[in-house]
């Protein structure tokens, strides 16, 4: 595989520590993963540390297996513990923590999926990192390093020290008090966050064996002002960060003198003060690199202006990509996505005049509070988008509401699956009438998402089970069959569909984020409220 390393990679030396970093996916996502590809950068930069990336297609390591002494993986999204369990099983190593023996790596995860809720997957891990790494991954390693040799259980005490470290084992659940110490005191854990001063997190390593076939990605901000109250992002990413103007600029300079492919990641990348700034720089840089390519991973309706749309067509862009979620103004309020039809209509109408060719709009249904006029009005609005930009290129991708621990939303019911293949139905048809095009992301796996977000310890061995059993959606539901039966679990409607009630322990309760409990239930209350 031909790659460039952007940063000085500097060579193995025998008495450092062997880090595996992984993947749970093929090498071609993973090159393409920002925040995998940092934690790499980071450790292969320390002077007392051999890493290594893993990806589910690994078939040969440079470190030994059986010289490893740490593993870590990235955990973004929910089904990626099937990857997880893919790499522990071609290396032999157990997938409970409690099953590894001295001389086996410490496994460890970081991600967004570990920092929000690790509790089903707990068991995996000895260790969890909890939020940012920039701050805290040398701490780690230097931790496990000058303990190298020490009984692992002790090396995990003193990992369980360490500001946004969380170690299962020293821990127990009870479902009325919530997460104890082994001795049953009450245990807390407050999730890092690192300041993005000085600091502009871009992509190490080119590749063409990427997603992003050698693409410059820089994250120009991290989490999102706006406060969706389902929001799994915004919240968990709280506060709104943003990389300085200047150390972005100074990361395009250096990206152009390897490539002309330039990605703005972020959740909120239009909401950055210097946006335009930034955007005119590129624009002007393009008279130099004509084939300049700009791509940024989110547009909010909102933050379109007329810098980023011109900047975006003249750097190669033909369609954006922009986030309705709901069709009327007031579920819009209820989510606290504080933007009107109008407003949405006059973007799409100034990104048609600047050039794009077309939009692809995401909605999400089953939303608290929702009602079929509401899905009538995503019909009625595409109907009336559509024809006032006749011969513009406009579809529509849905998905539907997935309750997501630390968010306001955490507490509300999940429309239950019958019941938004029904809405679903009527989308397709409706818009295929007015001949909009829509695409749909499977219901029963955000139900499977729904489990997995709000299910605790309880799941560890229905996971293994899945993955067993193939890992597909069939598996899901056999084994979710299955474990009813034999009465292991009882009842997955409840995890996936129920509302909880305010006062309710959580499994994910323990880890302290920027937004407290009380906090998200004073909002989850506002924007209920908001429903007339
Ligand atoms: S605008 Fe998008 S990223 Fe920001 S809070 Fe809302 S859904 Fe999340």
């Amino acid at each position: 595989m031909s790659e460039v390393f952007l940063y000085d990679s500097k060579p193995f030396s025998k008495d450092n520590l062997n880090v595996w970093i992984a993947f749970p996916s093929v090498s071609n996502l993973g090159m393409s993963a920002l925040g995998f590809l940092t934690v790499f950068e980071m450790m292969d930069k320390d002077e007392n540390i051999n890493a290594e990336r893993i990806f589910t297609d690994t078939t040969t390591t440079k470190i030994d297996s059986r010289k490893v002494d740490l593993l870590g993986f990235s955990f973004s999204f929910e089904l990626d513990f099937l990857g997880i369990f893919k790499i522990l099983e071609k290396f032999h190593i157990p997938f409970n923590s409690k099953d590894r023996e001295e001389g086996c790596p410490l496994i460890y995860s970081g991600g967004p999926v570990v920092s929000s809720n690790p509790e089903p997957f707990a068991q995996i891990f000895d260790f969890i990192e909890l939020g940012d790494a920039e701050n805290k991954s040398k701490e780690i390693t230097d931790a496990i390093r000058l303990n190298k040799g020490k009984p692992r259980k002790e090396v995990l005490e003193i990992l369980s020290k360490i500001n946004g470290v969380y170690v299962p084992s020293l821990t127990k659940f009870d479902p009325e008090k919530g997460m104890l110490t082994l001795d049953g005191k009450p245990y807390t854990v407050r999730k890092s966050t690192d300041s993005l001063c000085g600091i502009c997190v871009t992509t190490p390593i080119l590749t063409e064996n990427s997603y992003f076939k050698n693409t410059f990605i820089i994250e120009v901000a991290r989490g999102c002002p706006q406060r969706c109250g389902f929001c799994n992002t915004s919240f968990l990413n709280s506060p709104y960060r943003t990389c300085d103007k200047n150390l972005i600029i100074s990361k395009i300079d250096k990206a152009l003198n390897y490539t002309h492919k330039i990605a703005f990641l972020g959740a909120a990348v239009g909401a950055h003060p210097d946006i335009d700034e930034l955007c005119d720089y590129i624009y002007k840089k393009s008279e130099e690199f004509p084939d300049i390519e700009l791509s940024v991973s989110s547009l909010r309706a909102d933050g379109v202006s007329n810098s980023v749309a011109r900047t975006l067509v003249k750097c190669g862009q033909k369609h954006a990509t922009l986030a309705l979620e709901a069709g009327s103004d007031k579920l819009r309020r209820v989510i606290n996505k504080n933007i009107t039809n109008e407003l949405f209509k006059n973007t799409v109408q100034k990104l048609r005049e600047i050039g794009f060719k077309g939009v692809k709009i995401y909605g999400m249904i089953g939303l608290p509070t929702e009602t079929q006029d509401d899905i009538q009005a995503l019909v009625n609005f595409a109907k009336e988008l559509k024809a006032e930009n006749k011969g513009f290129d406009i579809s529509f991708g849905f998905s539907s509401f997935v309750p997501k621990s630390h968010t306001p939303f955490q507490f509300c019911e999940k429309e239950n699956t019958k019941s938004l293949e029904k809405k679903f139905d009527f989308l397709q048809k409706e818009m295929r009438k007015i001949g909009v095009k829509i695409s749909i992301s499977p219901v029963k796996w955000d139900y499977v998402q729904a489990v997995l977000s709000r299910g605790g310890r309880e799941l560890f061995d229905f996971l293994v089970e899945v993955y067993n059993n193939g890992g597909n959606i069939g598996a899901f539901k056999s084994v979710m069959k299955d474990f009813v039966k034999q009465k292991i679990i009882t009842d997955f409607d409840k995890i996936a569909y129920s509302k909880r009630d305010y006062d309710e322990i959580n499994p994910w309760d323990f880890i302290i984020q920027k937004n407290s409990k009380e906090d998200i239930i004073k909002e989850c209350k506002r924007n209920l409220s908001r429903n007339s």
